[in-house]
């Protein structure tokens, strides 16, 4: 019998893996390659936008002037969703290319926070090993 082939396919979450700790240390971070979703109070511990602004300003504004900024794709207002607008080659834009961590990690929003908890398909992550991983799954 043939061993089933494990590529995993970040859109397609039948192709992810069971999480289990220890499994991000020889990963090559494809779940921040995925859309971010994030809210106001993400935006201001980001830094991205100031706590008075947050408090006063009409979100709708802020999200004007954040997606002339290149910072957010789109905002819903309805929701109160963010996208965050990713790089060209589709990794978050505070995934560090080369060392394929986050550059923001304290700060980080909280879609980032509850992954894989929370998320496509919970207990589940994209998994990609690092071309560089030695280490063995744990
Ligand atoms: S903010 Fe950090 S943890 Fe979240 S998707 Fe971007 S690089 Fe990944």
């Amino acid at each position: 019998m043939r061993s089933p082939i494990n590529i995993v396919d970040v859109d397609r979450t039948e192709t992810w893996s069971h999480y289990k700790a220890g499994m991000c240390d020889t990963c090559m971070a494809n779940c921040c390659t995925m859309p971010l979703e994030i809210r106001l109070p993400d935006l201001v511990r980001l830094e991205l936008v100031d706590p008075f602004e947050a408090e006063h300003e009409d979100a709708r504004q802020i999200a004007k002037r954040l997606v002339k900024a290149g910072v957010i794709e789109r905002f819903h207002h309805k929701s109160g969703v963010f996208t965050v607008m990713r790089r060209a080659d589709g990794d978050c834009r505070f995934l560090d290319a080369k060392t394929r961590r986050c550059t923001v990690y304290d700060k980080r929003p909280n879609t980032c926070r509850k992954h894989p908890q929370v998320g496509p398909r919970p207990g589940y992550c994209p998994h990609g090993r690092r071309d560089d991983a030695r280490a063995p799954l744990r």
